[in-house]
């Protein structure tokens, strides 16, 4: 099965919502920025990184598959993924300019649609490829709720439905404003308004500094929140880790994370509880295996960030036994060949062969951007 074509695409989706903003992100698309690669059997496979639909960056990654990969996949065996992941990402030449940013996340597109055209071949969805459920429920939690541009009337009523009218028994809340007190003022309310047994988690994306994060952790210790999820500086291994220390709330992070090295760090130090994994920022699912069986071994459930809005993760958390619980994001899933779908808070187990990335070409067509 030779790899014959490498024909990368930028898509930009537009949000549910007009436009939404968390501490740190605004945008009003997802952009959805991959390639298709195609094999001499027949089969196309997809696979895609996440972006904010900024199309000068996004340019950056496809001349990244187009002129760094193609060359090196072209006429390969499209069933070598381990081979062909270390051919790209140990290439010392782009090595020496990559190991994360604009590379890796070309690299994951790349991984994804080789893994979407192996599942295929199989004729099987990828979580059976992988080797078979590990449950038949896979919980998701709801995050379009409590974006930290919706006012608090806004936030209330989006939570009660969702918890209420479509069955979400956990969503997650944005946080992030000038003064912590403001957040809890804002979880307060949505903690009187939906009740004790629904699980709130928050997310700060990455904002503030170590002691505003502990202003926060103290003043929201009654509120039983389920994880604090990116309290502080991505990279900042020492800040979580002393937060950590000094809170009883778990601290969840890893979407920013491109490498098993960077979680090795994270876990070694003890500074993450949630293991937050995410197949578009990582070299693809070939490495975020490797994060995954690294929780496992250390005992951490993985609750994968949602990238891909879940396309992919719904695959990998039903088999991956170290899985909890799924991001869910319902932006793009009307976009694909069959769409990730949440029923009484619990994901539907894909159908599908392949990896679930499978993008419709009218979507293709119809919100496609040039290359160049
Ligand atoms: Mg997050």
């Amino acid at each position: 099965m030779k790899i014959t074509a490498i024909e990368p695409f930028i898509v930009h989706l537009p949000l549910t919502a007009s436009s939404i903003s968390d501490s740190t992100h605004s945008i009003t698309h997802w952009g959805v920025v991959g390639t298709r690669i195609v094999t001499s059997d027949g089969l196309t496979g997809y696979g895609f990184t996440g972006t904010h639909a900024h199309l000068p960056s996004d340019r950056l990654i496809t001349s990244c598959i187009s002129t760094c990969y193609a060359p090196l996949l072209i006429g390969e065996d499209a069933n070598d993924r381990t081979r062909l992941w270390n051919k790209l990402a140990r290439s010392p030449a782009l090595q020496w300019v990559g190991r994360s940013g604009i590379t890796q996340l070309a690299l994951a597109a790349v991984d994804v649609a080789l893994w979407d055209i192996a599942a295929k071949a199989a004729g099987v969805p990828l979580w059976s490829y992988l080797g078979g459920a590990r449950t038949d429920k896979l919980e998701g939690y709801n995050t379009d709720i409590g974006w930290l541009s919706f006012d608090l009337d806004t936030m209330l009523d989006l939570t009660r439905r969702a918890t209420e009218e479509d069955g979400f028994t956990r969503i997650k809340i944005k946080v992030g404003h000038e003064n912590p007190a403001t957040d809890i003022k804002r979880l307060e309310a949505v903690r009187q308004r939906i009740g004790s047994d629904i699980r709130i988690a928050v997310d700060g994306n990455g904002k503030w500094d170590l002691p505003t994060c502990r202003r926060f952790c103290a003043g929201a210790k009654d509120l039983d929140l389920f994880w604090f999820e990116e309290p502080t500086w991505y990279d900042d291994v020492s800040s979580h880790a002393q937060l950590a220390r000094s809170t009883e709330i778990p601290i969840a992070l890893g979407e920013q994370l491109y490498t098993v090295d960077a979680f090795r760090s994270f876990i070694d130090a003890e500074a993450v509880a949630y293991v937050q994994p995410d197949v578009t920022r990582l070299g693809g699912i070939t490495e975020y295996i490797q994060v995954a069986d690294l929780a496992l071994a250390n005992r951490l459930p993985v609750a994968p960030h949602a990238g891909e809005m879940s396309q992919v993760h719904v695959h990998l958390s039903y088999w991956h036994p170290a899985s909890g619980i799924l991001e869910y994001i319902p932006w793009i899933k009307d976009h694909f060949e069959e769409p990730i779908h949440v029923e009484g808070g619990i994901y539907r187990l894909p159908q599908h062969p392949g990896a679930g990335t499978t993008l419709l070409a009218d979507s293709l067509q119809t919100f496609g951007k040039s290359l160049a």
